[in-house]
């Protein structure tokens, strides 16, 4: 075994991941905003259909792709599915429409040197030293984009890592594994990768999500999230007949905008601190929209929040009697952590497998959401393990093969964990498989 890889498994896995891995950065899946059906762009069919294929060839014969988009397919379990509940394993196939996603052309850096990267295009350069997480990858294999477009490792290296997993389990049945259902969801960028999946018919007592970013990330806390729009309505009139008529809406909700707390922002706050973050604020002097974001990891803390955020925003209208005020708030998502905590052996399962892959887990929360946030509180567990992708929805988007490799293992390793989960949980519950 070669130095940087986690163990000979990752590193006989490392080629069929990568290779996986370039193909499905190369299809355009960039999810769009405003979705008028599912999925939102056609691409995402596309590699939709490379995936069914890949896994009928694998042997899950009943790969398929549903109407909205979802790929759906099962591993049958070592005993043929006979015992135990299954295990789902889920990564989204679109990318992020905040970076180019079109005409990735991704680059593999061989045994990087630690020093700055160079890629081709638009002068895009990584550097170890506004870049710190890749400083331990040096000695690793790094691909990139080219620099004018994202790469798509968000979260291509989580499908790819899943597939290689999964095929490799299938190739050799004499390893110990449950019944596998895999999904590969579209629109997890604009909030929607969860809104059509069908639990019922996915049939797993829990799922994992691969879609974090450093080696031996596990994430059982995801924020809690709101959208909130402001509406504010002033009095427009031209403005050389203006005096003592015109009600500005702009400068209201600029008001608005400059009243909340400047220590209550996503740039002034880290660890477990959620914040009011006014995204988008537009509008003429008869009327403004304020978009905001508000975060929080406590749920009544969040609504500590939205209470702040309407009276402020009463205060400053209400100084005008002839303006109006509409506030409509709406939940994004819920930290998964209230539901996973209920079922700690789910977490517990990914650790597990996570350290039988000689690595160390970093237990931190999200400071953001993944379809796990929705689908557990749906009734599906989903905690979320990493890919070893980096610098997320930028044109600096990064992945180590090593690291990619060790998460490949690691669906090796938790089928394993499971298998022998599931069956510890049968010897303590005899009473309930009688009945079950
Ligand atoms: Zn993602």
């Amino acid at each position: 075994m070669s130095g940087s890889y986690t163990s000979a498994l990752a590193e006989e896995l490392a080629r069929d991941t990568l290779e996986r891995f370039l193909r499905y950065v190369r299809i355009d899946t960039q999810s769009r905003r405003d979705r008028s059906g599912s999925p939102s762009t056609p691409g995402q069919l596309e590699l939709g259909r490379v995936l069914v294929s890949e896994l009928m060839d694998a042997g899950l014969k009943d790969a398929q792709l549903d109407d909205n988009g979802y790929v759906i397919a099962t591993l049958p379990g070592a005993d043929g599915g006979a015992n135990g509940d299954a295990i789902g394993l889920i990564a989204h196939m679109d990318t992020s429409p905040d970076a180019p996603g079109h005409g990735v052309e991704p680059i593999v850096h061989r045994s990087y040197d630690g020093g700055v990267l160079e890629l081709p295009r638009d002068g895009t350069v990584l550097d170890p030293a506004a870049i710190p997480e890749l400083v331990p990858k040096t000695g690793h294999d790094i691909v990139t984009s080219s620099g004018d477009t994202l790469l798509g490792a968000d979260d291509k290296a989580g499908v790819a890592e899943i597939m290689a997993g999964v095929a490799y389990l299938a190739a050799h049945p004499e390893l110990p594994r449950p019944t596998l259902r895999i999904a590969f969801t579209p629109d997890e960028e604009i909030g929607e990768g969860a809104t059509l999946f069908d639990i019922e018919r996915f049939g797993a007592r829990c799922a994992y999500t691969l879609d974090g970013s450093e080696l031996g990330e596990l994430q059982d806390e995801t924020f809690s999230a709101f959208e909130a729009v402001l509406t504010v309505r002033g009095v427009e009139v031209h403005p050389g007949q203006a005096t003592g008529k015109l009600v500005n809406a702009l400068r209201l909700a600029s008001r608005i905008v400059a009243a909340l707390p400047p220590d209550l922002t996503p740039e002034t706050t880290a660890g477990r601190d959620g914040f009011i973050h006014p995204h988008e604020l537009s509008g003429t002097p008869g009327k403004a929209t304020v978009r905001l974001i508000l975060r929080d990891f406590d749920d009544e803390q969040l609504d500590r929040h939205v209470a702040l955020l309407e009276r402020t925003a009463r205060e400053v209208v209400e100084a005008e009697p002839r303006a109006r005020l509409d506030v409509s708030v709406r939940e994004q998502y819920r930290n998964m952590g209230s539901v996973l905590r209920q079922v700690p052996e789910v977490t517990d399962a990914a650790d597990a497998a996570i350290r039988a892959e000689g690595i160390e887990p970093i237990r931190r929360p999200i400071r953001g959401g993944t379809d796990g946030s929705k689908l557990s509180a749906m009734g599906l567990p989903t905690p979320n393990i990493f890919t070893g992708g980096h610098e997320y929805h930028s044109v600096r988007e990064w992945a180590s093969v090593q690291d990619m490799a060790a998460a490949a293992a690691v669906v090796v390793r938790l089928a394993e964990v499971w298998s022998r989960q599931g069956a510890a949980v049968r010897r303590r519950r005899p009473s309930e498989s009688l009945h079950g």
